[in-house]
């Protein structure tokens, strides 16, 4: 099949591209289109087939459910028979923008679009295009990150590209994203509002929002710290359950106070490389010029979380196409969306952390674990 990349402005949308755009997602085919979060891979969410198609041009495992975005608010009442009233009070804050709640489906839903669930991830975006075609379509759209599974999500067109040419219909490109890493999850289903997945919107903003308690998942931490993993807390979320991506390189996370980061990050890329490997570093603007290392780049600004968090993903795919054999991070515990970022750049890294200072290993989850399967057990 061949893909049609359609560039467009976000200010000035291209109707007619959302036109054509839409009628592909209404005859069952699948478009991907920039979100405020990340490209989503977008197809009819009420029809199983074209639920299907996604599951086949990701290679997503079928019982890891999509996300049904919508453009209005009274939409939520086509998926649902009842909208729990925290629904409604997280929807007036909070959309459109980058909140997924979880909440009981009706029996419109098809299970193909929920991975077998009785439950149902729904959001409504905040990118112009996005809600653009989700109303001219007239269709509620599944969308996952549009990147093949296990792949960093795309933050541009171009990494959906590289993924996808050939396997979907159409491209809807408007540049960059502009926050880069997955929407927050919330899951409605339980007594207590429970955060699934780490996001932009933080613990603290839902808590406000809503006057009252909100956990977060027990199985996203007992998979961070692998000293407390409990074999039994498993994350809720199926996709959090999987391994997302881990660059060819191996890539190992060094903690602890900048300076000893810095200096433990050099003597390991000189152990490297008296071994003859070539190492790579992700530093910030404050120590990139401090590394010794063949290749060094900057995730923006320490004090720059939502820079970081933009370029995080793009960075995972650059190193990709660089030949080397290591990669060393600084970790980014930046105050609001730290947690967010970490979760993410801990699954690449297979939980490989070093504590820098003490010189022990603090984990060695990811090595142990080897994630010969896509599923972590
Ligand atoms: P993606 O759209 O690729 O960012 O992935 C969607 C995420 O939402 C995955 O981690 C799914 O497992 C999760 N998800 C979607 N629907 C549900 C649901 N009904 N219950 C729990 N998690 C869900
Ligand atoms: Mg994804």
């Amino acid at each position: 099949m061949d893909t049609r990349r359609i560039r467009m402005d976000s200010l000035h949308i291209d109707r007619t591209a959302i036109r054509q755009a839409a009628d592909l997602i209404r005859s069952g085919e699948l478009v991907a289109f920039p979100t405020e979060t990340v490209y989503g891979l977008g197809a009819d969410a009420m029809n199983p087939e074209a639920s299907g198609k996604i599951y086949k041009a990701k290679g997503r495992p079928s019982d890891n459910p999509l996300i049904v975005h919508i453009a209005r608010h009274e939409d939520l009442l086509r998926i649902t028979d009842k909208v729990p009233p925290q629904a409604k009070v997280l929807a007036d804050a909070f959309w459109p923008g980058p909140l997924t709640m979880i909440i009981h489906k009706n029996g419109d839903v098809p299970r193909e679009t929920t991975g077998g669930l009785d439950t149902v991830a729904v959001r409504m975006p905040e990118h112009p295009v996005a809600l653009a075609l989700i109303a001219d379509s007239g269709c509620l759209i599944a969308a996952p990150s549009a990147n093949t599974s296990g792949k960093p999500s795309p933050t541009r067109a171009e990494h959906v590209s590289a993924d996808l040419d050939g396997k979907i219909a159409m491209i809807l490109d408007a540049g960059p994203v502009g926050i880069g890493i997955e929407s927050t999850i919330v899951d409605l289903t339980d007594n207590i509002p429970t955060i699934l997945r780490p996001g932009y919107i933080t613990k603290d903003m839902l808590e406000s929002v809503l006057c009252g308690e909100v956990r977060v998942d027990p199985g996203i931490s007992a998979l961070e710290h692998s000293e407390t993993t409990n074999e039994g807390v498993r994350p809720k979320a199926p996709g959090m359950r999987y391994r997302h991506y881990a660059p060819k390189a191996e890539l190992t996370l060094v903690e602890g106070k900048t300076d000893c980061v810095v200096e433990e990050i050099n003597r390991l890329v000189a152990e490297k490389k008296s071994e003859g490997k070539k190492a790579g570093v992700i530093a910030t603007d404050e120590t990139k010029a401090v590394y010794r290392a063949d290749y060094v780049t900057s995730i923006g600004a320490r004090t720059d979380e939502e820079a970081i968090a933009r370029q995080l993903y793009q960075i995972l795919r650059e190193f990709d196409r660089l030949d080397v054999d290591v990669i060393y991070s600084e970790c980014f515990d930046t105050p609001r969306m730290g947690g967010a970022i970490m979760n993410r750049l801990k699954k690449a890294a297979g939980y490989r952390i070093l504590h820098a200072g003490t010189k022990s290993r603090r984990q060695s989850y990811g090595e142990e674990m080897s994630f010969h399967d896509e599923r972590i057990p």
